[in-house]
């Protein structure tokens, strides 16, 4: 996937505020944050949607879950946080490149908008 922005991240040729990674997943500082902590979760293989992920990326999903629970226990979002995996142009999702966006640290409403 040569030109998808999230693999040329995970291939370090566009620059990102890394803050965490395992093997399989990467977390990094959304260039446009809505929230104080506003962090995307990748997996590092391009997986273009939740719709494309089939169940040979089952594991690697969990990975990334787990990642983001991980960033916002050092983020410390004490009072709780959201994770928002917009799936489709027609909820929002950019860039198809699976990313979980982990928001916290201010009052989130529901429902989503
Ligand atoms: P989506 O709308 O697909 O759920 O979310 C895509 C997210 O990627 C947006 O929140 C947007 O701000 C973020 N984003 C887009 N381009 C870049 C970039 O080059 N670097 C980083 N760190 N985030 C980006
Ligand atoms: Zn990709």
């Amino acid at each position: 996937m040569m030109d998808c922005l999230f693999c040329k991240i995970v291939r370090q040729e566009i620059p990102a505020r890394v803050l965490k990674e395992n093997k399989h997943a990467l977390a990094f500082r959304d260039i446009n944050p809505q929230a104080p902590t506003h962090v995307l979760v990748i997996p590092k293989k391009h997986v273009a949607s939740l719709e494309e992920a089939t169940p040979s990326d089952a594991a690697l999903l969990g990975e990334v879950l787990f990642l983001a629970s991980e960033v916002a226990r050092d983020e410390k979002i004490t009072s709780g946080y959201r994770l928002v995996l917009n799936t489709g142009s027609g909820a929002g999702q950019s860039v198809f490149h699976i990313h979980v966006h982990v928001l916290g640290g201010r009052p989130l409403s529901w429902p989503p908008g």
